[in-house]
Protein backbone atom coordinates (compact mmCIF):
# COMPACT_ATOMS: atom_id res chain seq x y z
CA UNK A 1 0.00 0.00 0.00
CA UNK A 2 3.48 2.65 0.48
CA UNK A 3 2.93 3.06 -3.08
CA UNK A 4 -0.58 4.18 -2.93
CA UNK A 5 -0.47 6.79 0.19
CA UNK A 6 2.30 8.93 -1.66
CA UNK A 7 0.57 9.95 -4.25
CA UNK A 8 -2.86 10.69 -1.97
CA UNK A 9 -0.48 13.01 0.07
CA UNK A 10 0.62 14.94 -3.12
CA UNK A 11 -3.31 15.00 -4.61
CA UNK A 12 -4.45 16.23 -1.34
CA UNK A 13 -1.43 18.97 -2.21
CA UNK A 14 -3.39 19.57 -5.51
CA UNK A 15 -6.82 19.97 -3.69
CA UNK A 16 -5.58 22.06 -1.11
CA UNK A 17 -7.37 25.30 -2.55
CA UNK A 18 -11.01 25.47 -4.25
CA UNK A 19 -10.55 23.88 -7.50
CA UNK A 20 -12.63 23.10 -10.99
CA UNK A 21 -12.85 19.10 -10.83
CA UNK A 22 -14.09 16.95 -13.80
CA UNK A 23 -14.85 13.24 -12.58
CA UNK A 24 -14.73 11.05 -15.40
CA UNK A 25 -15.03 7.17 -16.41
CA UNK A 26 -15.27 4.51 -18.96
CA UNK A 27 -17.49 4.11 -21.91
CA UNK A 28 -20.42 2.49 -21.03
CA UNK A 29 -20.16 2.77 -17.18
CA UNK A 30 -20.45 0.28 -15.12
CA UNK A 31 -21.36 -0.27 -11.38
CA UNK A 32 -18.13 0.98 -10.18
CA UNK A 33 -17.77 3.34 -12.61
CA UNK A 34 -20.61 5.21 -11.73
CA UNK A 35 -20.37 4.42 -7.98
CA UNK A 36 -16.99 5.09 -7.40
CA UNK A 37 -17.41 8.62 -9.52
CA UNK A 38 -20.52 9.41 -7.39
CA UNK A 39 -18.62 9.14 -3.64
CA UNK A 40 -15.89 11.12 -5.03
CA UNK A 41 -18.35 13.67 -6.52
CA UNK A 42 -20.12 14.08 -3.38
CA UNK A 43 -16.52 13.89 -1.29
CA UNK A 44 -15.03 16.69 -3.37
CA UNK A 45 -18.21 18.66 -3.43
CA UNK A 46 -18.10 18.34 0.73
CA UNK A 47 -14.45 19.64 0.68
CA UNK A 48 -15.73 22.53 -0.60
CA UNK A 49 -14.67 22.38 -4.62
CA UNK A 50 -16.26 22.76 -7.88
CA UNK A 51 -17.91 19.36 -9.23
CA UNK A 52 -18.94 17.82 -12.51
CA UNK A 53 -19.15 14.23 -13.18
CA UNK A 54 -18.51 13.73 -16.71
CA UNK A 55 -19.63 10.00 -18.57
CA UNK A 56 -19.29 9.57 -22.03
CA UNK A 57 -22.95 7.49 -22.83
CA UNK A 58 -25.53 6.69 -20.29
CA UNK A 59 -25.39 4.22 -17.33
CA UNK A 60 -28.10 1.68 -17.02
CA UNK A 61 -31.40 2.31 -15.71
CA UNK A 62 -30.58 -0.10 -12.15
CA UNK A 63 -27.88 2.39 -10.93
CA UNK A 64 -30.25 5.51 -11.37
CA UNK A 65 -31.14 5.42 -7.79
CA UNK A 66 -27.05 5.73 -6.91
CA UNK A 67 -27.53 9.23 -5.23
CA UNK A 68 -26.27 12.11 -7.50
CA UNK A 69 -26.69 10.17 -10.98
CA UNK A 70 -29.16 12.60 -12.02
CA UNK A 71 -26.43 15.18 -12.32
CA UNK A 72 -23.65 13.63 -14.26
CA UNK A 73 -23.20 15.14 -17.90
CA UNK A 74 -23.30 12.73 -20.14
CA UNK A 75 -21.05 13.42 -23.17
CA UNK A 76 -23.82 11.62 -25.88
CA UNK A 77 -26.78 13.97 -24.82
CA UNK A 78 -24.92 17.12 -23.52
CA UNK A 79 -21.55 17.81 -25.09
CA UNK A 80 -21.37 21.03 -24.92
CA UNK A 81 -21.54 20.85 -21.33
CA UNK A 82 -18.71 18.54 -20.85
CA UNK A 83 -16.41 20.38 -23.38
CA UNK A 84 -16.83 23.67 -21.22
CA UNK A 85 -16.21 21.73 -17.85
CA UNK A 86 -13.21 20.17 -19.16
CA UNK A 87 -11.95 23.02 -20.93
CA UNK A 88 -12.23 24.50 -17.17
CA UNK A 89 -11.22 21.94 -14.87
CA UNK A 90 -8.01 22.38 -12.97
CA UNK A 91 -7.94 18.69 -11.96
CA UNK A 92 -9.66 15.81 -13.46
CA UNK A 93 -10.06 12.42 -11.68
CA UNK A 94 -9.89 9.65 -14.09
CA UNK A 95 -12.09 6.71 -11.95
CA UNK A 96 -12.01 2.72 -13.05
CA UNK A 97 -9.89 3.23 -16.41
CA UNK A 98 -6.44 2.88 -17.26
CA UNK A 99 -5.92 4.42 -20.71
CA UNK A 100 -7.62 7.41 -22.29
CA UNK A 101 -9.10 5.77 -25.07
CA UNK A 102 -11.34 3.37 -22.34
CA UNK A 103 -13.05 7.12 -22.56
CA UNK A 104 -14.89 6.76 -26.08
CA UNK A 105 -16.53 9.89 -27.40
CA UNK A 106 -15.02 11.72 -24.68
CA UNK A 107 -11.27 10.70 -25.43
CA UNK A 108 -10.23 13.66 -27.86
CA UNK A 109 -11.67 16.15 -25.27
CA UNK A 110 -9.90 14.99 -21.99
CA UNK A 111 -6.48 15.39 -23.94
CA UNK A 112 -6.96 18.83 -24.94
CA UNK A 113 -7.73 19.78 -21.44
CA UNK A 114 -4.91 21.47 -19.30
CA UNK A 115 -6.17 20.55 -15.86
CA UNK A 116 -4.12 17.29 -14.28
CA UNK A 117 -4.87 13.86 -14.42
CA UNK A 118 -5.48 11.85 -11.24
CA UNK A 119 -5.47 7.83 -12.07
CA UNK A 120 -7.33 5.76 -9.48
CA UNK A 121 -7.91 2.31 -11.24
CA UNK A 122 -7.44 -1.01 -10.33
CA UNK A 123 -6.99 -2.66 -14.03
CA UNK A 124 -3.89 -4.15 -15.45
CA UNK A 125 -1.43 -2.19 -17.16
CA UNK A 126 -2.61 1.28 -16.60
CA UNK A 127 -1.60 3.63 -19.25
CA UNK A 128 1.01 5.76 -16.31
CA UNK A 129 2.34 8.02 -19.07
CA UNK A 130 -1.00 9.65 -19.72
CA UNK A 131 -1.62 10.54 -16.06
CA UNK A 132 0.07 12.92 -13.76
CA UNK A 133 -0.90 10.88 -10.95
CA UNK A 134 -1.56 7.67 -10.06
CA UNK A 135 -3.41 5.41 -7.88
CA UNK A 136 -2.90 1.61 -9.45
CA UNK A 137 -3.41 -1.68 -8.15
CA UNK A 138 -4.67 -4.73 -9.54
CA UNK A 139 -4.95 -6.53 -6.01
CA UNK A 140 -8.04 -4.27 -4.64
CA UNK A 141 -11.38 -5.48 -5.68
CA UNK A 142 -13.20 -2.07 -7.22
CA UNK A 143 -12.23 1.02 -7.71
CA UNK A 144 -14.43 1.97 -5.17
CA UNK A 145 -13.13 0.57 -2.23
CA UNK A 146 -9.57 2.47 -3.80
CA UNK A 147 -11.84 5.46 -3.21
CA UNK A 148 -13.00 5.11 0.36
CA UNK A 149 -9.03 4.33 1.21
CA UNK A 150 -8.21 7.56 -0.43
CA UNK A 151 -10.98 9.48 1.58
CA UNK A 152 -9.09 7.65 4.69
CA UNK A 153 -5.85 8.20 3.73
CA UNK A 154 -7.02 11.84 3.62
CA UNK A 155 -7.82 11.33 7.10
CA UNK A 156 -11.59 12.28 6.09
CA UNK A 157 -13.35 8.94 6.88
CA UNK A 158 -15.48 10.90 8.64
CA UNK A 159 -17.17 12.60 5.96
CA UNK A 160 -18.44 9.63 4.37
CA UNK A 161 -22.54 9.79 4.70
CA UNK A 162 -24.85 7.69 3.67
CA UNK A 163 -25.03 9.03 0.36
CA UNK A 164 -21.00 8.22 -0.09
CA UNK A 165 -21.43 5.10 1.76
CA UNK A 166 -24.49 3.92 -0.80
CA UNK A 167 -22.70 4.90 -3.79
CA UNK A 168 -19.15 3.00 -2.56
CA UNK A 169 -21.36 0.03 -1.57
CA UNK A 170 -22.79 -0.27 -4.79
CA UNK A 171 -19.30 0.02 -6.88
CA UNK A 172 -18.21 -3.09 -4.41
CA UNK A 173 -21.20 -5.24 -4.65
CA UNK A 174 -21.22 -5.04 -8.19
CA UNK A 175 -17.45 -5.64 -9.15
CA UNK A 176 -17.31 -8.25 -6.84
CA UNK A 177 -20.52 -10.04 -7.97
CA UNK A 178 -22.29 -9.70 -4.67
CA UNK A 179 -18.69 -10.69 -2.74
CA UNK A 180 -18.64 -13.97 -5.26
CA UNK A 181 -14.83 -12.86 -6.82
CA UNK A 182 -11.96 -10.14 -6.33
CA UNK A 183 -12.87 -10.66 -2.44
CA UNK A 184 -10.78 -12.66 -0.61
CA UNK A 185 -9.09 -9.33 1.32
CA UNK A 186 -10.41 -8.89 4.11
CA UNK A 187 -9.98 -5.13 4.04
CA UNK A 188 -13.23 -4.98 1.76
CA UNK A 189 -15.12 -6.83 4.25
CA UNK A 190 -14.04 -4.00 7.07
CA UNK A 191 -14.67 -1.11 4.29
CA UNK A 192 -18.17 -2.61 4.07
CA UNK A 193 -18.96 -2.96 7.75
CA UNK A 194 -17.89 0.56 7.63
CA UNK A 195 -20.21 1.36 5.27
CA UNK A 196 -22.95 -0.88 6.98
CA UNK A 197 -22.58 1.54 10.00
CA UNK A 198 -22.99 4.65 7.77
CA UNK A 199 -26.12 3.87 6.67
CA UNK A 200 -25.92 0.97 4.10
CA UNK A 201 -29.15 -1.22 4.21
CA UNK A 202 -27.90 -4.44 1.94
CA UNK A 203 -31.32 -5.66 1.62
CA UNK A 204 -32.87 -2.26 -0.11
CA UNK A 205 -29.66 -2.00 -2.26
CA UNK A 206 -29.23 -5.01 -3.55
CA UNK A 207 -33.10 -5.21 -4.55
CA UNK A 208 -32.35 -1.90 -6.08
CA UNK A 209 -29.41 -3.06 -8.13
CA UNK A 210 -30.54 -7.05 -8.58
CA UNK A 211 -34.30 -7.37 -8.96
CA UNK A 212 -35.12 -4.20 -11.53
CA UNK A 213 -35.29 -6.55 -14.54
CA UNK A 214 -37.99 -5.85 -16.82
CA UNK A 215 -39.65 -8.38 -18.47
CA UNK A 216 -38.30 -8.49 -21.53
CA UNK A 217 -34.99 -8.53 -19.72
CA UNK A 218 -35.45 -11.76 -18.38
CA UNK A 219 -36.96 -13.38 -21.50
CA UNK A 220 -33.71 -12.26 -23.43
CA UNK A 221 -31.52 -14.31 -20.47
CA UNK A 222 -33.53 -17.07 -21.03
CA UNK A 223 -33.24 -16.66 -25.29
CA UNK A 224 -29.77 -16.29 -25.06
CA UNK A 225 -29.26 -18.91 -22.72
CA UNK A 226 -32.03 -21.49 -24.24
CA UNK A 227 -31.11 -20.28 -28.65
CA UNK A 228 -28.01 -18.58 -28.83
CA UNK A 229 -25.18 -20.62 -26.71
CA UNK A 230 -22.58 -22.83 -28.07
CA UNK A 231 -20.80 -25.18 -25.83
CA UNK A 232 -17.03 -26.37 -26.63
CA UNK A 233 -16.86 -29.13 -24.10
CA UNK A 234 -12.85 -30.09 -25.18
CA UNK A 235 -12.07 -26.04 -24.87
CA UNK A 236 -13.98 -25.89 -21.53
CA UNK A 237 -15.53 -22.64 -22.65
CA UNK A 238 -19.14 -21.47 -23.74
CA UNK A 239 -19.80 -18.64 -26.24
CA UNK A 240 -23.66 -16.55 -26.16
CA UNK A 241 -23.89 -14.22 -29.01
CA UNK A 242 -27.39 -11.75 -29.33
CA UNK A 243 -27.43 -10.40 -32.41
CA UNK A 244 -29.07 -7.04 -32.99
CA UNK A 245 -32.33 -8.52 -34.24
CA UNK A 246 -32.62 -10.60 -31.50
CA UNK A 247 -31.93 -7.00 -29.40
CA UNK A 248 -34.72 -5.48 -31.31
CA UNK A 249 -36.86 -8.34 -30.42
CA UNK A 250 -36.44 -7.91 -26.84
CA UNK A 251 -36.66 -4.31 -27.10
CA UNK A 252 -33.27 -3.92 -25.71
CA UNK A 253 -32.27 -1.26 -23.02
CA UNK A 254 -29.12 0.04 -21.93
CA UNK A 255 -27.92 -2.66 -18.93
CA UNK A 256 -29.80 -5.75 -20.22
CA UNK A 257 -27.14 -8.00 -21.62
CA UNK A 258 -25.84 -6.92 -17.94
CA UNK A 259 -24.49 -10.01 -16.63
CA UNK A 260 -25.66 -12.75 -19.11
CA UNK A 261 -21.92 -13.29 -19.50
CA UNK A 262 -21.51 -15.12 -16.18
CA UNK A 263 -23.90 -17.78 -16.44
CA UNK A 264 -22.31 -20.35 -18.91
CA UNK A 265 -19.61 -19.91 -15.58
CA UNK A 266 -22.57 -21.73 -13.49
CA UNK A 267 -21.84 -25.45 -15.91
CA UNK A 268 -19.01 -27.63 -14.24
CA UNK A 269 -15.86 -27.99 -16.14
CA UNK A 270 -16.85 -24.68 -18.34
CA UNK A 271 -13.86 -22.33 -17.25
CA UNK A 272 -14.41 -19.54 -19.68
CA UNK A 273 -17.26 -17.79 -21.22
CA UNK A 274 -17.75 -15.19 -24.10
CA UNK A 275 -20.70 -13.21 -25.04
CA UNK A 276 -20.89 -11.26 -28.41
CA UNK A 277 -23.13 -8.36 -28.35
CA UNK A 278 -24.11 -7.09 -32.31
CA UNK A 279 -23.95 -3.39 -32.11
CA UNK A 280 -23.91 -0.63 -34.92
CA UNK A 281 -20.56 -0.59 -36.40
CA UNK A 282 -18.40 -3.35 -34.43
CA UNK A 283 -18.72 -6.70 -31.74
CA UNK A 284 -18.75 -5.85 -28.09
CA UNK A 285 -16.85 -8.90 -27.14
CA UNK A 286 -16.79 -10.05 -22.80
CA UNK A 287 -15.01 -12.47 -21.19
CA UNK A 288 -15.36 -14.49 -17.87
CA UNK A 289 -13.46 -17.25 -16.40
CA UNK A 290 -13.03 -19.19 -13.41
CA UNK A 291 -10.10 -20.13 -11.76
CA UNK A 292 -6.09 -19.24 -13.18
CA UNK A 293 -7.50 -18.84 -17.13
CA UNK A 294 -6.50 -15.56 -17.88
CA UNK A 295 -9.30 -13.68 -20.02
CA UNK A 296 -6.93 -10.29 -19.96
CA UNK A 297 -4.33 -12.40 -21.83
CA UNK A 298 -6.45 -13.50 -24.44
CA UNK A 299 -8.36 -10.21 -24.91
CA UNK A 300 -4.94 -8.00 -25.20
CA UNK A 301 -3.57 -11.07 -27.70
CA UNK A 302 -6.58 -11.64 -29.81
CA UNK A 303 -9.30 -8.73 -29.56
CA UNK A 304 -8.47 -5.15 -29.02
CA UNK A 305 -8.93 -5.06 -25.06
CA UNK A 306 -8.11 -6.13 -21.57
CA UNK A 307 -9.57 -5.49 -18.40
CA UNK A 308 -9.00 -8.29 -15.55
CA UNK A 309 -7.66 -11.84 -15.40
CA UNK A 310 -11.43 -13.18 -14.63
CA UNK A 311 -13.46 -10.57 -16.82
CA UNK A 312 -12.29 -8.62 -19.73
CA UNK A 313 -13.64 -6.90 -22.98
CA UNK A 314 -12.73 -6.45 -26.11
CA UNK A 315 -14.57 -5.99 -29.98
CA UNK A 316 -14.47 -7.62 -33.19
CA UNK A 317 -15.14 -5.51 -36.34
CA UNK A 318 -15.84 -8.45 -38.62
CA UNK A 319 -19.29 -10.22 -38.46
CA UNK A 320 -21.19 -12.11 -35.66
CA UNK A 321 -20.55 -15.58 -37.80
CA UNK A 322 -16.85 -14.68 -38.23
CA UNK A 323 -16.01 -13.89 -35.06
CA UNK A 324 -17.77 -17.10 -33.55
CA UNK A 325 -14.92 -18.58 -36.35
CA UNK A 326 -12.32 -16.23 -34.55
CA UNK A 327 -12.68 -17.62 -31.32
CA UNK A 328 -12.81 -21.36 -32.57
CA UNK A 329 -9.86 -20.83 -34.57
CA UNK A 330 -8.08 -19.16 -31.21
CA UNK A 331 -9.15 -21.91 -28.55
CA UNK A 332 -6.62 -24.76 -29.56
CA UNK A 333 -3.90 -22.42 -28.83
CA UNK A 334 -5.13 -22.16 -25.22
CA UNK A 335 -6.63 -25.91 -24.79
CA UNK A 336 -3.92 -26.90 -22.55
CA UNK A 337 -4.49 -23.57 -20.25
CA UNK A 338 -8.33 -24.04 -20.38
CA UNK A 339 -8.12 -27.89 -19.32
CA UNK A 340 -8.32 -27.96 -15.58
CA UNK A 341 -11.04 -29.02 -13.20
CA UNK A 342 -11.84 -26.66 -10.25
CA UNK A 343 -11.95 -28.77 -7.14
CA UNK A 344 -11.95 -28.19 -3.44
CA UNK A 345 -8.21 -29.02 -3.72
CA UNK A 346 -7.15 -27.36 -7.04
P1 LIG B 1 -17.31 -6.16 -19.38
O1 LIG B 1 -17.21 -7.48 -20.01
O2 LIG B 1 -18.13 -6.17 -18.12
O3 LIG B 1 -17.69 -5.08 -20.32
O4 LIG B 1 -15.84 -5.79 -18.94
C1 LIG B 1 -15.10 -6.61 -18.09
C2 LIG B 1 -13.87 -5.90 -17.61
O5 LIG B 1 -13.00 -5.61 -18.69
C3 LIG B 1 -14.17 -4.55 -16.96
O6 LIG B 1 -13.32 -4.42 -15.86
C4 LIG B 1 -13.82 -3.53 -18.00
O7 LIG B 1 -13.37 -2.36 -17.44
C5 LIG B 1 -12.75 -4.22 -18.82
N1 LIG B 1 -12.93 -3.88 -20.24
C6 LIG B 1 -14.06 -3.98 -20.95
N2 LIG B 1 -13.88 -3.59 -22.23
C7 LIG B 1 -12.58 -3.23 -22.32
C8 LIG B 1 -11.78 -2.73 -23.40
O8 LIG B 1 -12.22 -2.52 -24.54
N3 LIG B 1 -10.47 -2.46 -23.09
C9 LIG B 1 -9.94 -2.66 -21.85
N4 LIG B 1 -8.65 -2.39 -21.66
N5 LIG B 1 -10.68 -3.14 -20.83
C10 LIG B 1 -11.98 -3.43 -21.05
MN1 LIG C 1 -14.05 -1.49 -11.53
Amino acid sequence: MIEILRPVKEINNLLSEKRRIVITTHNNPDGDAIGSSLAMYHYLKIKGHQVDVVIPNMFPEFLAWIPGSKETLVYERQSALVKKALTEAEVVFCLDYNAINRLGSVADIITRSQGKRVLIDHHIDPDTESFDYCISTVDISSTSELIYNFIDSSGDRDLINKEIAEALYAGIVTDTGSFSFSCNRKETYEVTADLVSRGVDVQKLHQLIYDTFSENRLRLLGYAIHKRMIVWEEFHTALIYLTREDLRGFNFQVGDTEGIVNYPLSMEKINQSILLTEKDKMIRMSFRSKGKFSVNDLVRSHFNGGGHMNAAGGKSFNTIEKTIEEVKKILPLYKNELDYILSYDS
